[in-house]
C-alpha cells in the first residue's frame, strides 16, 4: 500500500500541494482527479520521487520514500533507484525511443535496469506486448503505430518491469478519441489483474466504473477521497458539484 501523509510541496514560494494525506490501497485502483494546475501531476510525482516534497512522509510498503531516517535525521535514500524501479509510470507523452521497434523499446530497460540478458529479456518484451495486444507489432517503429498502440507500448515497457504499483498521468489526453478506448481496456484488464494503480485522469466514465476509490483535488488540497458512488452521484462538496458541471 502507499501512504501518504501530511505532504507539502512549494514550487518557490508556491505552494502546489497542501497538506495531502491519504491511503492508496493494494490491489485497487484510485483515480486522481481535479481541475487543471490542481496539482495532481505533482502528487504523482512526489509518489515516485521524481520531485522532492518539502514536508510529510510517503511510504510504500511501509517504507519512506526517497528518504532514510538514520538517528531521525532525513536524508536522499541510496536505495531510491530500487524502490523507483517497482514503480511504473505512464505519461500522456509515450517517450518511447523512435529509433528501436516497439519491442526493443520493451526490452531496453530489462536489459539496462533489470540486468537480464538480451534473450530473456526480449521473451518477457515480447509477452509484456502480447498482454497488451500487440503481438503483430513487435517489430514495428513508434513512427508506424498508432497513438493508442505507441501508449499501449508504454503501458507494456512499464508492466514488463513488474512493477508494484503502476502510476499514470492523463494517459489517454494526447489520443484521439477514437484510440481511448483501446487504451482504457489495457488499464481496464490490469485492473481486473490486481495491480495497484493511481489514474490521473479526465476520463470520468473510466473513473466512475473502474475506479475502486475516486480522490478530488482542487488548489493543491486533497478535497475528498471516496467510493465513485459518493463522488459522482452525491458530492458532499460544492467544488467537486462544480468541477463535475464542466463535464455534463
Ligand atoms: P493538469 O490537469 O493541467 O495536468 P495538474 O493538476 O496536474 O494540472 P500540476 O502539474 O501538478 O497540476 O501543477 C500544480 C501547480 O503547480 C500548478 O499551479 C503549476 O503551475 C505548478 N507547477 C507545477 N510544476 C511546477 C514547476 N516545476 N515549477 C513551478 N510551478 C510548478
Ligand atoms: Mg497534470
Amino acid at each position: 500500500s502507499v501512504e501518504i501523509r501530511k505532504v507539502d510541496k512549494f514550487y518557490g514560494p508556491f505552494q502546489a500541494l497542501k497538506q495531502i494525506s491519504a491511503s492508496i490501497p493494494p490491489g485497487k485502483v484510485t483515480c486522481l482527479i481535479g481541475p487543471s494546475g490542481s496539482g495532481k501531476s505533482t502528487l504523482l510525482r512526489c509518489i515516485n520521487f521524481l520531485e522532492e516534497y518539502d514536508a510529510g512522509e510517503i511510504r510504500i510498503d511501509g517504507r519512506l520514500i526517497g528518504y532514510e531516517t538514520p538517528g531521525g535525521k532525513r536524508m536522499a535514500s541510496g536505495k531510491l533507484r530500487e524502490m523507483r524501479r517497482r514503480i511504473g509510470m505512464v505519461f500522456q507523452q509515450f517517450n518511447l525511443w523512435p529509433h528501436m521497434t516497439a519491442l526493443q523499446n520493451v526490452a531496453e530497460g530489462l536489459v539496462q535496469v533489470r540486468g537480464f540478458s538480451k534473450a530473456e529479456a526480449q521473451a518477457r518484451a515480447a509477452e509484456a506486448l502480447r498482454k497488451v495486444g500487440l503481438a503483430d507489432k513487435m517489430a514495428s517503429h513508434p513512427g508506424r503505430l498508432s497513438g493508442g498502440q505507441q501508449q499501449r507500448v508504454a503501458i507494456a515497457r512499464a508492466i514488463a518491469m513488474e512493477p508494484k504499483l503502476m502510476l499514470f498521468d492523463e494517459p489517454t489526453s494526447a489520443l484521439d478519441p477514437e484510440l481511448v478506448g483501446e487504451v482504457l481496456n489495457v488499464m481496464k484488464q490490469l485492473a481486473a489483474e490486481g495491480m495497484t494503480m493511481v489514474v490521473v485522469t479526465h476520463e470520468m466514465g473510466f473513473a466512475a466504473h473502474v475506479g475502486d476509490q475516486v480522490a478530488f483535488m482542487e488548489a493543491g488540497e486533497l478535497v475528498a477521497v471516496d467510493t465513485p458512488a459518493a463522488i459522482f452521484h452525491n458530492p458532499a462538496d460544492k467544488r467537486i458539484q462544480s468541477f463535475l458541471r464542466t463535464y455534463n
